[in-house]
């Protein structure tokens, strides 16, 4: 068989630990049999971040600015223990934080739905993708702990010395006070990643806060999405027949609920944190989630939710048996290789990335799955497999598919 062609690079960002050997394993069996890959490589993993003081992982970030497509394994994020367990230079920030803040990204996950593993939400038949607005509010906060009578006061001074003040509170006993802010920059970068997203999906954009109650604050978000819908984005969602939708987060909420999902929902920073745990668990399983940084420039990073899975990997190191799930990280790969066939005019690719998918989901609907899924399947006959056994599961029905 024809091995298919690529065009352009993926950026390709390996990882640390379990996730690391599934990466090979993906790439071994169910890739490079298939594509004539081209990847430009980055190690992530925690050795040659250490090695190169981290700027691995900014060339990385850089690198997806050039190509605009990459696709992440899951990596270590140091702490204490980590520090010491690999003998650290020093404490390396997250390589996401440090990719989002390169890239100026919005991440969106969405649940991959396989029959056997039930939505609790009887309604749901399409899956729902979250998007967290990753800047600001309360989880840049400043508080003050009010120990007694006295007057809380909101004053800004502008750079030309002008004061604007006003009232919070005047306090008659203790109490407490927070301060919170958001950039117009970051709201707008957030509403350009939604609907470019949205777009590419073809779906349906919700956006929700609560502008009724703060008029000035969640008011600004709702007209900084206004504003960018109109001015560049109404025309082509028109073209194709998707529509961009506001509404108070308690309609939302309630509405989501009853819907058969199929859309995105856009969520300010803690709506996005309480609300993408809440449909996740709802829909099954971490490691059936698929998460995707959007840039506002159009740069696209594609990786798994989960993190390295350690203790898998310990189990993986004194030569026993794992059954993880590589799901998310297969997903993570199809994605970005749809996206750059997509962008390079590649049907071949594009629609290996589709089969590749569909392999994945028969596969499990077969009954063969890893132990994560076997525990909370409602399907019959349950063929519980290890780590590769699975991977290679997929491999028979995805040969099956490309005859
Ligand atoms: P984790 O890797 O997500 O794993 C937590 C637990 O969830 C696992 O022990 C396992 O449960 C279950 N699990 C997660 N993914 C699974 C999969 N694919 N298949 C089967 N079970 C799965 O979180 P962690 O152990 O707290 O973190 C490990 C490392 O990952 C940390 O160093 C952290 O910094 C990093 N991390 C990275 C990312 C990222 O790069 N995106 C995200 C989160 C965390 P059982 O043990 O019960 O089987
Ligand atoms: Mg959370």
């Amino acid at each position: 068989m024809q091995k298919i062609q690529m065009k352009t690079p993926l950026v390709e960002m390996d990882g640390d630990e379990m996730t690391r050997i599934i990466w090979k394993m993906i790439k071994d069996d169910l890739l490079l049999p298939f594509i004539d890959l081209r990847t430009e490589y980055y190690d992530l993993g925690l050795v040659k971040r250490d090695e190169t003081d981290d700027r691995i992982t900014v060339e990385a970030a850089e690198a997806t600015k050039k190509y605009g497509v990459a696709v992440k394994c899951a990596t270590i994020t140091p702490n204490a223990a980590r520090m010491e367990e690999y003998k650290l230079h020093r404490m390396y920030k997250s390589p996401n934080a440090t990719i989002r803040a390169a890239l100026d990204g919005t991440v969106f996950r969405a649940p991959i739905l396989v029959k056997g593993i039930d939505p609790y939400v009887r309604t749901w038949k399409k899956p729902i993708t979250m998007a967290r607005h990753a800047y600001g509010d309360v989880y840049k906060n400043v508080e003050i702990k009010v120990e007694g009578a006295g007057t809380a006061e909101l004053v800004f001074t502008a750079a030309d010395g002008t004061v604007t003040r006003k009232t919070i509170q005047e306090f008659k006993g203790p109490g407490i006070l927070q301060g919170t802010h958001n950039l117009d920059s970051s709201i707008e970068g957030f509403a350009r990643s939604c609907f470019e997203y949205a777009l590419s999906v073809k779906q349906d954009l919700w956006f929700s806060t609560k502008d009724t109650i703060s008029k000035t604050y969640d008011g600004n978000f709702k007209e900084i999405f206004q504003r960018i819908f109109d001015t560049e984005y109404k025309e082509k969602f028109d073209a194709i027949g998707t529509e961009y939708f506001y509404t108070l987060i308690d309609d939302a909420v309630a509405r989501v609920i009853r819907s058969e999902g199929g859309f995105v929902w856009a969520l300010k920073n803690y709506d996005g944190d309480v609300m993408s745990d809440m449909t996740a668990t709802a829909f099954g399983s971490l490691a059936m989630m698929t998460s995707i940084l959007v840039s506002p420039a159009g740069y696209y990073e594609y990786e798994a939710a989960h993190g390295t899975v350690q203790r898998h990997y310990y189990k993986h190191l004194k030569g026993e048996k794992t059954s993880t799930n590589s799901v998310a990280t297969i997903f993570a790969w199809s994605g970005a290789l749809r996206k750059r066939g997509e962008l390079d005019g590649l049907d071949d690719l594009v629609r290996f990335a589709d089969l590749l998918d569909e392999a994945t989901i028969e596969t499990i609907e077969s009954g063969k799955m890893t132990g994560d899924l076997a525990l909370i399947t409602s399907l019959p006959n349950v063929q519980k497999l290890g780590t590769e056994e699975f991977i290679l599961a997929i491999k028979d029905v995805l040969e099956q598919k490309l005859k």
